[in-house]
């Protein structure tokens, strides 16, 4: 074998030499024999068998001439049919190369490999790895040719990566295989190595972007969490005093100034809600528990919610009768609340005066549970419908009087895909839109018994007893003094760090103690391992009381020993009742 070339005249290859034509050899010792006849004396007869042996000759001589001829034409197909297989070689883009299976010496091989070695035909022709790589390399590659001889079967050796004189170290897939001769010893091996250098770049690269974009995603869960946490600390005080306000004897300017002040911090609370939940579920963080529930309960208990606003918009809310058939859905019940809120919300605030909204159930063709909420309003134009469910993206409404932040469709989307569902839409200008939530069914899920709602009753004996609030945030320390007002029973004592509280609950034996998580001194964290280590007797009851919202913190915090964990801005309500819940002998002791 030798060296392939796509020289179009294939001067380069050339067969083995055929032997002289037949023909021609023929013609001469014919030519000798006459000669040597004519110099015989003429003999009749002899001179006639002379005349017809030529005859006879002179005819083979042709037959030969043309079987010369079509040998001739032959060799030239073959030679062309195998400048062509060559060529075809020569241009394959993988490197191929043949060795010889005991020495292992190139002896074929195509451009691509000399253009991968960065060497010449000549300098490869003949030569093993030794003479072409560093040592360590070429042992390498000894061996795993080796091992391909022995082989019978074709060996994909996967990746090997070797440097080459001009461009660095690539990376190569190869496969070998050994070809035997006539009795079945090996006797070459043939090799294919495909540059797949560029692609495990790319891969690699690809890799780098994708760590990178999850670690920004993290940075910037984290910047949220912690804008959420500094947000909700002044929020707390606004919305705290606010309430607090509101019990007070006002006159009816100052009762709506004060509502005014509520309904504001309630708004930036449910913006900062929405955001770090859809931020959540970008950073794959939301954890929601599924479980069967009854489309038809949650579609009513969303109507109630939205009826007051539905009425001071003139705008009728209705579930409609089908709900009842539906199977039940397997969902987060709190988030689908949400969702179909969100909707209902959206279906009052963007109807036109005497429209309607309605809540209908059914199944879609896959199976999926179907909540549809149809609304008779403005309706949603096709070309703004590709930005619908953008954050922050309010198409048009925010130069309008409609309050809004752009973000609750970008949520309710990623919540109903959350829970293994779609969220979609179908809206015509002016006649009005429906939102379809479609969720799993629950059919196969055991149903969860049906939810009862507490009713408070009667007032809750007085609180009485001694409360510590460890809080560094004065304007809350404040607001928790004039809380606390309303419980004359109980006695708060303040501390503004770790190390003052830890020394006000050693000398008063606090029976609530009120925790913030981020103190100058130590964490909360610390102060609730010392409180649940060292006392003796009757543990207090100890509720963290922070501005960190993220779920993880607050398990945490409660398999810690926490009794309950509430997230500032806190409802003035939710803390009295903490403290009724409490410091009263019928509940003493009881959890949140
Ligand atoms: P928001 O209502 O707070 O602006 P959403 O994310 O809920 O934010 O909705 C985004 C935008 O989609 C709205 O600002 C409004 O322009 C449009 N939109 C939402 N629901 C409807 C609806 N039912 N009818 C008409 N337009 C709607």
């Amino acid at each position: 074998m030798r060296r392939a070339t796509a020289e179009p005249d294939g001067t380069d290859y050339v067969l083995p030499d055929r032997p002289r034509p037949l023909a021609s050899i023929v013609r001469r010792a014919l030519d000798r024999a006459s000669e040597r006849w004519r110099r015989v004396p003429a003999d009749a007869e002899l001179q006639q068998l002379n005349t017809a042996l030529e005859r006879r000759v002179r005819e083979r001589t042709h037959a030969l001439e043309r079987l010369d001829a079509a040998i001739a034409a032959r060799d030239e197909t073959l030679k062309r049919s195998e400048r062509f297989l060559f060529s075809i070689v020569e241009h394959v883009p993988d490197a191929i190369f043949v060795k010889d299976a005991t020495t292992l010496e190139y002896v074929l091989f195509n451009r691509a490999l000399e253009r991968v070695l960065g060497r010449t035909g000549a300098e490869i022709t003949g030569r093993t790895d030794a003479d072409l790589f560093p040592p360590a390399e070429a042992a390498s590659l000894a061996e795993r040719d080796r091992a391909a001889v022995q082989s019978t079967a074709l060996v994909d050796v996967g990746e090997e990566s070797f440097r080459t004189r001009e461009h660095g170290w690539r990376t190569f897939h190869t496969k070998r295989v050994a070809i035997a001769d006539e009795h079945g010893r090996p006797r070459y091996l043939l090799g294919i190595a495909r540059d797949i250098t560029e692609q495990r770049l790319a891969e690699v690269a690809l890799r780098d972007a994708r760590t990178e974009a999850e670690r920004a995603n993290r940075a910037k869960s984290d910047f949220l969490a912690r804008v959420s946490h500094e947000l909700r600390t002044p929020l707390n005080a606004v919305l705290g005093f606010a309430q607090l306000f509101q019990q007070d004897a006002l006159s009816p300017e100052d009762r709506e100034n004060v509502q005014q002040i509520i309904r504001g911090g309630q708004h930036l609370l449910e913006l900062i809600d929405e955001v770090l939940d859809i931020s959540r579920i970008e950073a794959g963080h939301l954890t929601m528990t599924c479980e069967a529930v009854n489309v038809g309960d949650v579609a009513l208990e969303a109507v109630e919610l939205i009826r007051p606003l539905a009425i001071a918009r003139q705008i009728t809310v209705r579930v409609s009768d089908d709900g009842r058939r539906v199977p039940s859905a397997f969902v987060n019940r709190h988030r689908l609340r949400q969702i179909l809120l969100n909707l209902c919300s959206n279906g009052v605030k963007y109807n036109r005066p005497g429209g309607s909204v309605t809540i209908s159930c059914g199944t879609t063709a896959s199976g999926f549970v179907r909540i549809a909420v149809h609304d008779e309003g403005i309706g949603i134009p096709a070309d703004k419908l590709p930005r619908l469910f953008t954050p922050f993206e309010r198409l048009g409404a925010e130069q309008t009087t409609v309050e809004g932040t752009g973000l609750g469709l970008a949520l309710c989307k990623r919540l109903a895909e959350a829970m293994g569902g779609a969220l979609s839409v179908e809206s015509q200008v002016s006649r009005g839109s429906t939102f379809s939530v479609d969720v799993p069914s629950a059919s196969g899920v055991p149903a969860t018994p049906p939810r009862v709602r507490t009713v408070i009753g009667a007032e809750p004996p007085a609180a009485s007893g001694v409360v510590l609030y460890i809080e560094d945030t004065a304007a809350n320390a404040r607001l928790m003094q004039r809380l606390m007002s309303r419980r004359p029973g109980v006695q708060l004592l303040t501390a503004p760090d770790g190390k003052s509280g830890l020394r006000l609950f050693a000398e008063h034996r606090p029976r609530l103690v009120l925790l913030d998580l981020h103190l100058p001194d130590m964490t909360g964290e610390e102060i609730l391992r010392q409180i649940r280590e060292t006392h003796v007797g009757d543990q207090p009851h100890v509720a963290v009381l922070t501005a960190d919202a993220v779920p993880a913190q607050k398990e945490r915090l409660l398999a810690l020993g926490a009794d309950a964990y509430l997230t500032k801005p806190f409802n003035v309500p939710d803390v009295l009742a903490l403290l009724d819940g409490t410091l009263t002998e019928a509940t003493c002791g009881a959890g949140l």
